[in-house]
């Protein structure tokens, strides 16, 4: 028997859903964001309307620089774990950054976003006396993964209800090490914690905090260090993770804590300990663009506008958007279907690159685009924008309502 029927019956059934991923062939061009050279169906070059690089840090001068340099000063990888090759100065100098970028003594680097989250709550879940992690219902996956990989108790508390947590605290007993695992900016529905309220119920209750502020480092906070620095909240939060592959344009995930649980973190974390450190030109990249943002308010502020610009936009077109405080946009189809048809005609019509967002990264039933305005979005690619999804929503007959 072929082993690929096997493969092929739940590929066929992902097809049958609309649920099939299908990536677009993109190239960057350096120094021409939100442009992209399209290698797939459509235009020959597209504007990206849902890139993660939020500031457009990925082709900064002085990243980019700073990249060159670090390649032609050390070559190109690691040579190996931080346990075999060692701490390199430029991995040294960038946890420094991060601690300072939170206020916290002490961070530690990971190859994503995503081994940060598994690699952390599974430490703490596994190794703390019975530990309990209580997390919010809409967590990513990587937080999921950690925390099932921790084997340990866990509690679902209802999305950024602040009432239920309390209540599912209260029944924990008293010798419980309580972790509350949540993240500030929700990615796909752009909603806000609220941070201040989840931090006091936790210490009501002796709960340590840890926050994934994957989607708000750089974007929010006077230096960029997230919504917990926007709000005053850094220090009372045990840990605060976030990633190196978003808002700053490089890749890399990171904790920062103080000395003790970093140190934890470093000595029993096997998704730390056994994998290839970060190159060296990777981690000075992404030291220059954390110590851009966090003294640049241009891109920001240029950021903001447009994110403001377009739900302006949107609002006056009637098409239907979800009204949230962050950066993120989320125009909402609730067919997967539709939603991956309107993709396609964006992309081959009209030259404008937006990824459908279906099942299992959203719920069935609110398929969307996503778009994440930056910087380098000019006031007539909105304007282009707009005047596409239009067509289509007329074309389409999208219910209009608000959603
Ligand atoms: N946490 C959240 C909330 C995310 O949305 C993501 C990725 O999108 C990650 C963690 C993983 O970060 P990275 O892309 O650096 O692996």
């Amino acid at each position: 028997m072929s082993f690929d029927t096997l493969f092929q019956a739940q590929l066929d059934q992902l097809k049958d859903e609309g649920n099939y991923r299908i990536f677009a062939e993109l190239q960057r061009k350096c120094g021409d964001f939100p442009r992209v050279q399209n290698h797939g169906h459509g235009q020959d070059e597209v504007t990206v309307w849902c890139s993660n690089d939020y500031l457009g840090m990925g082709q900064h001068p002085k990243v980019v620089q700073a990249m060159i340099d670090t390649v032609r000063t050390c070559g190109t990888g690691a040579g190996g774990t931080r346990n075999i090759s060692g701490n390199a100065y430029h991995h040294k100098r960038l946890e420094e950054e991060l601690a300072d970028l939170h206020g916290k003594e002490a961070a530690l680097l990971f190859t994503s976003g995503y081994v940060s989250n598994w690699a952390a709550l599974s430490t703490l879940g596994s190794r703390l006396p019975n530990a309990v992690i209580l997390s919010d219902a809409l967590n990513h996956a990587s937080m999921i993964e950690g925390i099932r990989h921790a084997r340990c108790e866990k509690r679902i508390w209802k999305h950024n209800d602040v009432e239920d947590l309390d209540r599912q605290l209260r029944t924990l007993p008293a010798n419980a090490t309580k972790i509350v695992a949540f993240e500030s900016v929700y990615s796909m529905d752009g909603d806000i914690a609220p941070i201040r309220e989840i931090v006091e119920v936790a210490e009501k209750h002796g709960a340590m905090t840890y926050i994934d502020e994957v989607h708000a480092v750089g974007m929010y906070g006077p230096r960029g260090g997230g919504v917990a620095e926007r709000e005053g909240l850094m220090d009372r939060i045990t840990l605060i993770e976030g990633t190196l592959g978003k808002a700053y344009g490089v890749v890399g995930g990171y904790i920062t804590g103080s000395h003790a649980l970093v140190d934890f973190i470093r000595s029993f974390a096997s998704g730390f300990i056994f994998t290839t450190a970060l190159p060296p030109a990777v981690a000075a990249a992404a030291r220059v663009s954390i110590k851009h943002l966090k003294e640049s308010e241009l891109e920001r502020a240029l950021q903001r506008r447009q994110v403001k610009r377009l739900r302006a936009r949107l609002n006056a077109e009637g098409i239907p958007h979800v009204d949230n405080p962050s950066h993120i946009i989320p125009v909402m189809v609730k067919d997967p279907v539709k939603c991956r048809m309107l993709s396609d005609i964006l992309m081959d019509q009209f030259g404008i690159y937006v990824q459908p967002i279906n099942y299992p990264t959203v719920p069935k039933g609110t398929e969307r685009l996503r778009f994440t305005p930056g910087p380098l979005h000019s006031d007539d690619d909105i304007e282009y924008l707009v005047e596409a999804l239009k067509t289509l929503w007329k074309q389409c007959a999208i219910a209009h309502a608000v959603a």
